[in-house]
């Protein structure tokens, strides 16, 4: 049996006998088996195995490949533009640290615009320049501001006014959620040999 996904969230079985579609919000198949008995078929099984296990996207989504590692991965399907894998994802309000100068950030978007598309105040692109060079024009446009630019008001931070700026994704590396303080101790990074 070969499974794939169609575009409204249902999904092509193939077997030896019969091409069906089956719908797993529905629990529904077109195969004769579950439109006589209305029985749970074994192509709904499979679908729901295929899901289960990562091979096919669940309802909802679509497969994509990383920008990053070019990992196979699932994204909502209205979503467009460069994609990430679970790795290599921001959440804002997460920190990260810059690769190329070392500063802590807050992540405050995720953006879904290539770097070499994601044009900044000063009417460049963000891969136009020099400090992105060894990053893809392809990535997706990380929006971070510097943690030293953040104000706390009454013991919330407050991200509104304060100042973003857009990052190739490679070129963050994220540092979790913990605190900056902390999480910018120096780190055991490998020594070249
Ligand atoms: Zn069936
Ligand atoms: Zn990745």
């Amino acid at each position: 049996m070969v499974v794939r996904p169609l575009r409204d969230d249902r999904y092509v079985v193939e077997t030896d006998h019969g091409t069906y579609v089956v719908d797993l919000d529905e629990r529904s198949c077109t195969c004769p088996d579950h439109a006589i008995r209305g029985a749970r078929c074994k192509h709904l099984r499979r679908v729901a195995i295929e899901v289960n296990e990562g091979r096919v996207p669940p309802p909802g989504k679509r497969s994509a490949v990383c920008a990053v590692c070019g990992v196979r991965t699932f994204v909502p399907i209205a979503e467009r533009g460069p994609q990430l894998c679970d790795d290599h994802r921001f959440t804002p309000g997460e920190f990260a640290r810059d690769r190329e100068t070392g500063s802590v950030l807050v992540v405050t978007e995720l953006t879904t615009e290539r770097a070499d598309e994601y044009e900044t105040e000063e009417g460049r692109t963000v891969a136009d320049y020099e400090t992105n060079v060894h990053y893809g024009g392809h990535e997706p446009v990380v929006e971070a501001a510097y943690v030293e630019s953040l104000r706390a008001v009454d013991g919330v931070v407050d991200l509104e006014g304060v100042r973003r700026y857009g990052f190739p994704a490679s070129r963050l590396q994220r540092l979790g959620r913990s605190h900056p303080r902390v999480a910018a101790a120096p780190t055991t990074d490998a020594a070249p040999v």
